[in-house]
């Protein structure tokens, strides 16, 4: 059976990324996530752009374990923030991954930005590193509306807080499937599919 390592250490990205590969049934191919292959230093993502980190960390995870390596990079692009918080996303309000201060921090920024310029989206690119040097990076994203306060509990990140398009409700009030059929995880991961295919054992 070929592996394939999932280049994160997010729980919830992985399981996303697991269950878009099953629910594609790809098989043949061992799906390994960063606990799974001896610890290697993670470098900062220093990108400007979603593409050059997501290719970054699937060629660092190539070298470190010579497996072939899924790596994606994601965030959300705020219309009336020019495309930010970004590759920032993460660390908007100071300190890596405090979901809750950056989610405050942005419906602050937003206080006065009327409903009808609240768009956003979500953006994922998904890269794969295949151990012979060949790289390829895809993108997906998710339209929607920035809300005025944070509703659900599923999800991570700034989920309570967007609303996808054509719905009402937030993407942290949908079902873990009904997200992975529209998110922009779940259509990059899905334009790799045919890439990962061939490698099935
Ligand atoms: P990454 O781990 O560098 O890709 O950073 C992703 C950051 O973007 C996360 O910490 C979240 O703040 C945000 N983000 C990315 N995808 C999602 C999502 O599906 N829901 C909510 N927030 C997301």
């Amino acid at each position: 059976m070929a592996k394939v390592l999932l280049a994160t250490r997010n729980q919830k990205k992985l399981g996303e990324l697991h269950r878009i590969l099953v629910a594609a049934e790809v098989e043949g191919i061992e799906v390994l996530g960063l606990a799974d292959v001896p610890e290697f230093p993670d470098a900062p993502e220093t990108g400007a752009t979603f593409e050059e980190n997501a290719l970054a960390k699937a060629r660092d995870a190539v070298l470190a374990t010579g497996l072939p390596v899924v790596a994606d990079d994601s965030g959300l692009a705020v219309d009336a923030l020019n495309g930010m918080p970004g590759v920032l996303s993460a660390r908007w309000a100071g300190r890596h991954g405090d979901d809750q201060a950056n989610l405050d921090l942005l419906l602050g920024q937003l206080t006065d930005v009327p409903d009808e310029r609240r768009g956003a989206a979500f953006v994922c690119v998904a890269a794969l590193s295949l151990p012979d040097g060949t790289q390829t990076a895809v993108r997906g994203e998710w339209r929607g509306t920035i809300t005025r306060e944070g509703r659900g509990d599923n999800g991570f990140g700034y989920d309570p807080i967007f609303v996808p398009e054509g719905g009402t409700l937030t993407s942290a009030e949908l079902t873990p499937e009904q997200k992975d059929a529209h998110s922009h995880r779940g259509k990059a991961l899905r334009l790799l599919v045919p890439l990962l295919a061939p490698l099935a054992g």
